[in-house]
């Protein structure tokens, strides 16, 4: 099969960081074209705007979307209805309604559209959802507490309304519990804690239940220095499970049972492909909306001014 010519949008930290790296080594695809603003690719075309990119390069099968969420949207119409193929960067946008309408235009054009959630391709997730499908679950606490001032420096469209604030991250914990977890879980309270000059939260913390009064708590915050917390705790009646480093080890009553090394970029690639030659799309947006459960069901809490 000749390869996927693929196009990515939006060059900053993570086409850098994962896309560009994962792409090159994939042979399902050709990175045949970028356009950013300001960022550039070497050794490909480059426009300054998706619209300036999708007519000059016809030969474009299809497009990753690698801008922040409020910005996602437009760039996705305009390349569904162009016929092309489109990678969605986590979150998959700004709103639930924006992202079912992709997904209808998806249909309509016969293209694939990919919701990516990269964390629930991190390598011990699959073991966990395993081992959680064959024991009784007591209770799961979801710790994932970063230091925004080293993950997130300057990035101003996530403190703004629409950038998620600490559910950026918190959206991955959110992808790896509604993937392990065997049965659907849903918010019954939550506090939200919004610097006084953002319009994003800087904390949250988060109940969910379930039909079978399943106790799951969230715990997520910015403003931790030192260690870092990506883990997911579940008392069960088989032990402990921890699920720690953000789904890369997996321990049960302490005893390390799953580590190998992290490939979820390339895992997320090789799913593009499969459902580009499958004519399928995969739009799941159960992460989405329990952050949109949280804002609206959360209480809100006004704490210190933040600046980075
Ligand atoms: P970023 O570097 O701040 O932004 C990516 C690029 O988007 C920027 O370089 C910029 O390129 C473009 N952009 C910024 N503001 C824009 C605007 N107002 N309108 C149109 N384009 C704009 O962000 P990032 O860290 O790469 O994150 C991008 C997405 O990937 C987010 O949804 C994030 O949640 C997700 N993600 C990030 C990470 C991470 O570690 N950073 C990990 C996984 C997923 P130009 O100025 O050149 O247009």
């Amino acid at each position: 099969m000749t390869p996927i010519q693929i196009a990515i949008v939006g060059v900053g930290k993570i086409v850098r960081d994962q896309h560009l790296p994962a792409i090159s080594k994939n042979a399902d695809y050709r990175l045949i074209a970028a356009a950013s603003r300001h960022g550039t690719v070497d050794g490909i075309d480059n426009f300054k705007s998706i619209e300036a990119m999708l007519e000059a390069v016809p030969a474009i099968d299809a497009v990753s979307l690698c801008m922040p969420p409020q910005y996602r949207y437009e760039a996705a119409h305009l390349a569904l209805q162009a016929g092309k193929h489109v990678f969605l960067e986590k979150p998959p946008g700004a709103t639930l309604s924006e992202v079912a309408d992709l997904e209808a235009l998806a249909a309509a054009k016969g293209v694939s559209l990919f919701a990516s959630w990269h964390s629930r391709y991190a390598p011990a997730v699959e073991a966990a959802k395993a081992f959680l499908a064959s024991t009784a679950i007591r209770n799961v606490k979801v710790i994932w507490k970063e230091d925004v001032r080293h993950w997130h420096p300057h990035q101003e469209w996530i403190w703004a309304a629409g950038g998620l604030g600490v559910f950026d991250p918190g959206i991955n914990a959110l992808s790896i519990v509604t993937h392990i977890l065997p049965r659907p879980i849903f918010i019954t309270s939550a506090t939200l804690e919004f610097p006084e000059n953002r319009d994003a939260p800087i904390a949250a913390t988060i109940a969910f239940s379930d039909a079978g009064k399943l106790s799951v708590s969230a715990e997520f915050d910015w403003r931790q220095t030192g260690k870092q917390s990506w883990d997911i705790v579940a008392e069960t009646d088989a032990g402990e499970m921890v699920l720690s480093e953000g789904g890369a080890k997996l321990a049960v009553d302490g005893k390390l049972v799953h580590e190998e090394p992290e490939q979820e970029y390339p895992m997320l690639y090789r799913r593009f492909a499969e459902l580009i030659k499958a004519g399928k799309s995969d739009v799941d947006l159960a992460p989405l909306r329990h952050v949109a459960d949280a804002f609206m069901l959360g209480r809100r809490k006004f704490v210190d001014v933040f600046y980075d």
